[in-house]
Formats: structure tokens, C-alpha cells, sequence
């Protein structure tokens, strides 16, 4: 892994190196959840309902390496569609540097503690149910910003 520059998390999206992107990531775990999108509207609402390859607790993915092999569709936020995912959350670190803003307070790069982000409430960590027992998503529909 390369070094990582200081205060990098700084710097415009578009300068910074994969290692760089890479621990951007708070580890909330809102990427893996399931999204239902009204065919008509194309508007999205968000589930409780999350990857099979998700560890429901720590909301860490189980095989991150080798995720794509078992989930051909899983997200991969890059620069190029980071302005168009419109369901990452406020506290998303690639949104909020993609639009300007600043880091939320609590992110492991300013704490340099990872479980900061669950302590926020930022996490999905123990608030989800696996998509290998949750039946249909339809009945899974949660407003995350309200719970
Ligand atoms: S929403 Fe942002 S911070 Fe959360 S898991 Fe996805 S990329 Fe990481």
C-alpha cells in the first residue's frame, strides 16, 4: 500500500491516489443495502435489507476481495459516478468531499477510530437483516434518516 498523504482527505477527489479513495470509506455499510426504485418515478427508497455478503453486526463486508465473484452488481463508488449515486448519504465522506464539504467529525481519518462512525448512529452496523432472511424487500422499507 502506498503512503498516504497527510490531511490528503483534503484535497479535490480527483487528486488523490486508489489507496487515498480507498480509505475515504467510513465503513457505514449504506452501500450495501438493498434499494428499491419505482420503475415509473425512478425515485429510490432505501431498505434495512442488506448483501448476503454483509456482516450484519460490524457492517463490514464478509469477503471484500472477492466480492464482485459472488455479487456481480456490488456498487464500486468512483469519481465518475460519484455525484450520480443521490442515495449516499449526508455523512458519506465521497459525497461530501465531492460537493466541498468537510469531513464529519467523527470520521476514522480525523479520530483515527473506526468505530467512531457507529457511535454516530452513522452506521448500519446491528440495524440490519441479512437478504438470505428478509423475505420481500417491499416489506423492508426504512426512511434511514429517520431512525
Ligand atoms: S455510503 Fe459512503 S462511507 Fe458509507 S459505505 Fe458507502 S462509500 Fe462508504
Amino acid at each position: 500500500m502506498g503512503a498516504l498523504r497527510a490531511r490528503f482527505w483534503e484535497l479535490p477527489l480527483a487528486e488523490l491516489s486508489r489507496e487515498e479513495w480507498e480509505s475515504l470509506c467510513d465503513g457505514c455499510g449504506r452501500c450495501c443495502l438493498h434499494k428499491i426504485e419505482d420503475a415509473d418515478t425512478g425515485e429510490i427508497a432505501d431498505t434495512n435489507v442488506a448483501c448476503k455478503l454483509l456482516d450484519t453486526d460490524t457492517a463490514r463486508c464478509s469477503d471484500y476481495r472477492h466480492r464482485k465473484a459472488y455479487v456481480p452488481d456490488c456498487l464500486r463508488l468512483t469519481l465518475k459516478i460519484v455525484d450520480q449515486v443521490e442515495w449516499l448519504p449526508e455523512t458519506c465522506a465521497y459525497r461530501r468531499r465531492a460537493a466541498g464539504e468537510p469531513l464529519p467529525e467523527w470520521h476514522h481519518l480525523l479520530t483515527g477510530d473506526r468505530d467512531a462512525v457507529h457511535r454516530a448512529g452513522a452506521s448500519v452496523a446491528g440495524r440490519v437483516i441479512s437478504e438470505r432472511e428478509a423475505g420481500p424487500l417491499e416489506h423492508h422499507i426504512v426512511d434511514w434518516d429517520e431512525t
